[in-house]
């Protein structure tokens, strides 16, 4: 059974509501126990390129990386600027 926990993380137990200093980067989350939110804190991975600790991260060859270290977000930025500065045909 799945337990609402509300505005609590569900990794640390802390409190995400507003006012808490958790509501900001909080994301809806939960698991095979408990339902509520995940906190800023446990957002948090490690890169294991450049070692920061990031919110926005990915897989990259097998490998956590944030979105700065990630080859593969470059390419998808540099495609959408493609798009972005090609002649409008209509
Ligand atoms: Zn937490
Ligand atoms: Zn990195």
């Amino acid at each position: 059974m799945i337990i609402d926990i509300g505005d609590k993380c569900v990794e640390c137990k802390n409190d995400t509501s507003p006012g808490s200093g958790r509501f900001v980067n909080r994301i809806p989350a939960g698991n095979d126990e408990f339902e509520g939110y995940l906190c800023t804190e446990c957002r948090l991975m490690t890169c294991e390129i450049c070692n920061e600790e990031v919110i926005d991260y990915g897989g990259y060859n097998g490998m956590i990386v944030c979105d700065d270290c990630n080859p593969e977000e470059d390419e998808d930025e540099e495609t959408e600027k493609k798009v972005d500065s090609s002649p409008q045909l209509f």
